[in-house]
């Protein structure tokens, strides 16, 4: 079996509200290109990647796979992985993986989980994601701790959600932390709590914090101040398990970081670590030096979300809930729509592959509105409400 074509579009799929972060606002709308892998057999496999307008950084991998065999994975990342030298093409490789590992499950007609372990649990848990939001539904913006814990009890509610995190370093961090103290309030003591400024705050804010919210028990504390130092200062300091999905978020990282004491729980990405073997690859090294490991949102579409689901299920020391932007997405491109929670928690889809089939009225549609509303990642993610703010790390 050959690969013959590699097809990629980009789409766009609006949000019911705007969402805030540390370096700006992801608009109303989440973007992503879509990738389709061709075979000589007639058989198509699905990828997803994000990170703005991936099809010209695509079409330039495109003549290195075009010829190869969708089971020869360690070949094809051999092809791909490096640019040059230092410059990793792990997220579109990742997308290829996964497309290869949809094209390999439909020809043995079984479940991508099946792949790459077998699943040890028919469905995630995940969590309810908070951010500082525009626009919300109701109308005006998430301005008080006590909306963000308003919104917790809602998501908690309407997916069955046992666990939360919110998106920080948007506020005040002492007002972020009486979200966080709210939500313990209003949710009980056996709700996951988690806080995550992307490592924006001050050694000295984010200890600050941390120890203020020991008291609590949070789940984890997801990247708190900058770099493997940053979070190795804070890890010293608080009482409270630290994550990340920023450092390490690489395999070059990955020695120093335990070797410094920088964390306790990496998020697993799809596309950061490699793929979905890649993720596995991560796990037994997490498992080895006794790390936890948790998942990460990329703020994906319903193809890589159930690569993430497929892989998930077959890691038995997940014990977190999963991220996800999911439930901020108004649909979906996949037949069906959007994967459904139930009592919080999203099924391993079933069928070959990755078990979802691409919606091509809805590629169109959302190809469209991709095409209206454009990429902003290009524009940095920029803050309509502030056009001229600009984040500083540690700067609060
Ligand atoms: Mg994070």
């Amino acid at each position: 079996m050959k690969i013959i074509d590699l097809k990629a579009r980009t789409v766009a799929i609006p949000m019911s509200c705007q969402l805030r972060h540390n370096t700006g606002v992801h608009p109303g709308y989440l973007m992503r290109t879509v990738l389709e892998l061709v075979t000589d057999e007639g058989i198509v496999g699905l990828g997803e990647v994000g990170g703005g307008d991936q099809r010209g950084a695509l079409a330039k991998l495109k003549p290195r796979i075009v010829g190869c065999d969708p089971f020869h994975l360690e070949d094809i990342k051999l092809r791909v992985l490096r640019s040059i030298y230092y410059l990793s093409n792990a997220r579109l490789y990742a997308a290829i993986e996964i497309a290869c590992l949809d094209i390999q499950g439909k020809v043995l007609n079984r479940p991508m989980s099946d792949l790459i372990g077998g699943s040890v649990r028919s469905a995630v848990p995940m969590i309810a994601y908070l951010f500082w939001r525009y626009d919300r539904p109701e109308g005006g913006d998430d301005e008080h701790p006590e909306d963000i814990a308003a919104h917790a009890v809602q998501l908690a509610e309407e997916l069955g959600v046992r666990a939360m995190k919110l998106k920080a370093g948007v506020m005040d961090p002492m007002l972020e932390a009486r979200a966080i103290e709210l939500c313990r309030e209003a949710l009980g003591p056996d709700f996951g709590l988690r806080i995550d400024p992307n490592g924006v705050w001050s050694v000295a804010t984010a200890v600050r914090v941390g120890r203020r919210l020991e008291a609590i028990g949070m789940e984890y504390f997801e990247d708190p101040a900058w770099g493997l130092e940053g979070n190795a200062a804070v890890r010293s300091q608080v009482r409270c398990p630290i994550a990340t999905n920023m450092y390490p978020n690489r395999f070059d990282d990955l020695g120093p970081a335990v070797r410094m004491g920088a964390v306790d729980i990496v998020l697993t990405d799809l596309h950061y670590w490699e793929g979905p073997r890649g993720v596995k690859d991560l796990c037994a090294v997490c498992r080895t030096f006794g790390l936890g490991v948790a998942m990460h949102s990329g703020a994906e579409f319903g193809i890589e979300l159930a690569a993430m689901i497929h892989t998930a299920s077959t890691i038995p020391e997940m014990s977190f809930s999963g991220d996800a932007h999911y439930h901020y997405l108004t649909d979906d491109i996949i037949v069906g729509g959007k994967l459904a929670y139930q009592d919080g928690a999203i099924a391993v889809p079933a069928g070959p592959g990755l078990g979802v089939v691409l919606d091509e009225d809805k590629m169109a549609f959302y190809e469209r509105y991709y095409e209206q509303h454009g990429d902003y990642y290009a524009r940095f993610h920029q803050d309509p409400r502030r056009p001229e703010w600009v984040p500083v790390v540690g700067g609060v």
